[in-house]
């Protein structure tokens, strides 16, 4: 299903439905730039391109059925100067020291201009009671609540609710639905590359009837998520499967690290079949602890997520059970009901009141640290291809992640992706100019 854009709109729906009678037929299409996904990498790229690009989006699923929408806990952001060293050392430590550190460092020099971008965008944070927060700052941080999650020193995560990235996503995609230049493809998914010369010149995608359509591009960017589709229990979306991760395989793009897999300690343990429910890490943050199978602590819950995860499993071998216990009793029933009403609701649903008892939690896939290889500017090894997100490996965090870090490097490095396409098309106009018009550089 075909979205957004307005000029084109009629004209490409027209091939659409053509397409659509005449399945198995290849279509062709021309854009500026192809963004393959839909969820904060995809859409923040859109959103920093020149208005003058024209960009065809496509994404897998629907458009509310990426990761993205499912972040709960929040967006780290540098609260002040004093607190990037801590930051800094934060985000290593958590990444035993594999990071790229130029690109964590990129990432929090960033992060309050992607936080003023996102309340531009009309995306909201929650603020401090009257009185706390950082008063003392004038500028864009002033009044607003920080959480703190497992390995960070302070509290430093912004958050709404604990349906941040709802709120951040979808805030995102209205302001994309409503540009011109972008046309959005629902249910179509990437299957390959059109490579020419050692150049990506476009992308393969199949239609929802299993139309076969080539989209041929100036730009791509791999904007397509996770790996946790391929896993048995998972806190991902079952339709992320890597895919832009294969094709690259395929076309000896380098990736770097796959072997970089982050478990979450915390997920709602069901018999169930499907996605896993996350129990957000910044409940542990606001004191939730984790019981054996007697009902006594056996960790610290706020040290890193691999070293949590792998001492909820010694425990459930020690114990011969498949869960350990959750206990938000510490927390008090106003800061659950306020800060984390979508795990109250989730869990109550599930037959858990978290305010009266302990819920049992097991680790589950959740996130994936390696991928793509990209530079600090989100190219890939290939020419004139771009990936963002979680598909790519920028480096930032190392062989493990920092918790609410993906989010924020999701954002930082889909803007520079942007920025260095408009640089291309700069420089390529320019040589433009210098040939007389007659021949593209790309
Ligand atoms: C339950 C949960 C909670 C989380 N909480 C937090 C948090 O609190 N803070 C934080 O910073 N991070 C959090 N994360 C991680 C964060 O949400 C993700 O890392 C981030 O949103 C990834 O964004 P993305 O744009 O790369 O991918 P996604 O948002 O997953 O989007 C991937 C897109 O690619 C599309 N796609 C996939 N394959 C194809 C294909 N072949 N063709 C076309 N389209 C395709 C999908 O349909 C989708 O639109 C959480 C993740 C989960 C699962």
């Amino acid at each position: 299903m075909k979205c957004s854009g307005n000029n084109q709109r009629n004209r490409w729906k027209k091939c659409w439905n053509w397409q659509s009678e005449r399945k198995r037929v290849i279509m062709d299409m021309h854009t500026d730039v192809v963004i393959a996904g839909t969820g904060v990498g995809g859409l923040f790229s859109a959103l920093s391109l020149s208005r003058d690009r024209k960009i065809i989006m496509i994404t897998k699923s629907d458009l509310e059925s990426s990761d993205s929408f499912l972040a709960q806990g929040g967006i780290c952001v540098l609260r002040n100067d004093d607190d990037y060293d801590s930051y800094f050392e934060d985000t290593m430590r958590a990444g035993h020291y594999e990071n790229r550190k130029e690109s964590v460092d990129i990432m929090i020099r960033s992060s309050q201009d992607i936080i003023h971008d996102l309340i531009g965008y009309g995306v909201e944070f929650q603020k401090a009671p009257e009185g706390e927060g950082d008063q003392d700052k004038a500028d864009l941080l002033k009044g607003y609540a920080f959480t703190r999650e497992g390995a960070h020193s302070r509290p430093r995560i912004l958050f709404h609710e604990d349906i941040t990235g709802k709120e951040i996503t979808s805030k995102l995609l209205a302001q994309v639905k409503k540009l011109d230049n972008v046309d959005i493809y629902e249910y179509t998914t990437m299957t390959d590359i059109i490579e020419k010369d050692g150049r990506c010149r476009g992308i393969l995608a199949e239609g929802p009837k299993g139309e076969k359509i080539r989209i041929h591009a100036d730009h791509t960017i791999f904007a397509s998520g996770g790996i946790g589709g391929r896993y048995r229990h998972s806190t991902n979306f079952p339709h992320l499967t890597g895919d832009a991760i294969e094709i690259s395989k395929k076309h000896n793009i380098r990736l770097e690290h796959l072997d970089y897999v982050q478990i979450h300690p915390t997920t709602l343990y069901s018999e169930k079949p499907g996605r896993r429910f996350l129990i957000s890490e910044s409940v542990r943050g606001e004191g939730a602890v984790l019981l054996d199978k007697n009902m006594n602590r056996f960790v610290n819950e706020l040290l890193p997520r691999d070293v949590v995860t792998k001492a909820i499993n010694e425990q459930m071998e020690k114990d011969g059970t498949s869960h350990v216990w959750l206990s938000m009793k510490n927390i008090g029933n106003e800061t659950i009901m306020k800060h984390f009403p979508n795990i109250y609701q989730h869990c109550l649903e599930e037959g858990y009141d978290v305010t009266k008892e302990c819920i049992p939690v097991v680790p589950a896939q959740h996130y994936f640290m390696g991928g793509i290889w990209v530079d600090s500017d989100s190219r890939t090894s290939m020419e004139n291809l771009f990936a963002v997100g979680e598909t790519s490996c920028n480096g930032v965090h190392g062989a493990n992640r920092l918790a609410s870090n993906s989010l924020l490097e999701s954002l930082v490095f889909a803007k520079r992706a942007a920025r260095k396409i408009e640089e291309e098309y700069a420089l390529e106009g320019k040589n433009r100019e210098t040939f007389g018009g007659r021949e593209r550089t790309a």
